[in-house]
């Protein structure tokens, strides 16, 4: 049973190595990396239409996990949610969807506003689908602060705290993180399955 990580981003293959007791592989290691068009309504959509665009073409034997995340601002109807790698434009930087997001606030007048990260987690196996979620529930604030984390950490206060994920230790973002929750759900179903 090989088990095949629909992603080939190396900070996520890391994280969920770290967790996993079983070896594996990201999917462009085992296929030709192809397109694969994410244009589910949910963060669990979109992790399943990645794990099962990848199991449909290796099949049995394998076990494919996909995940999918995002920030969403309930002051703003959501925004940016399933759209936040893509916020500021297809292919926009990190950075550039960050500062939309501060703007975001700004127009609104919003000096800190209730926010939550989520992470979905897909597992499509020949014993059927499974999808596990985790949340970090914290403040979106509009200014950028701290240079830690990636995305839009910068502008996230988790709750119980002062500073953002951009100035907290990595350490405090993997305890509180969406995807360490999600992850910690993930393992035994992978491990069972595996
Ligand atoms: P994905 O790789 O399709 O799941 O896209 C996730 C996007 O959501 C990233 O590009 C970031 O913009 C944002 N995001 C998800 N998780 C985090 C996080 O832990 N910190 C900061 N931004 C995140």
């Amino acid at each position: 049973m090989q088990l095949v990580l629909a992603s080939g981003n190396k900070g996520k293959l890391r994280e969920f190595q770290a967790m996993s007791k079983v070896p594996i592989v990201p999917f462009g290691e085992v296929m030709t990396p192809f397109e694969i068009v994410e244009d589910g309504e949910t963060f669990a959509a979109n992790a399943l239409i990645k794990a099962r665009a990848i199991y449909e073409r290796l099949g049995s034997g394998h076990i494919v996990i996909a995940d999918d995340s995002g920030i969403s601002v309930p002051a703003l109807g959501g925004e940016p949610g399933i759209y936040s790698a893509r916020y500021a434009g297809a292919g926009a930087s990190d950075k550039e969807n960050l500062y939309k997001l501060i703007d975001g606030l700004k127009n609104a007048g919003l000096e800190h506003t209730p926010a939550h990260y989520t992470a979905a987690i897909a597992i499509v196996s020949e014993w059927g689908e499974y999808v596990v979620h985790g949340w970090m529930y914290g403040d979106a604030t509009a200014e950028a602060r701290g240079d830690k984390g990636f995305g839009y950490d910068p502008m996230f206060i988790p709750e119980g705290y002062e500073w953002t994920l951009g100035e907290l230790e990595d350490a405090v973002k993997k305890e509180l993180s969406h995807r360490s929750k999600a992850l910690a759900l993930a393992v035994p179903i992978i491990e069972m399955l595996g």
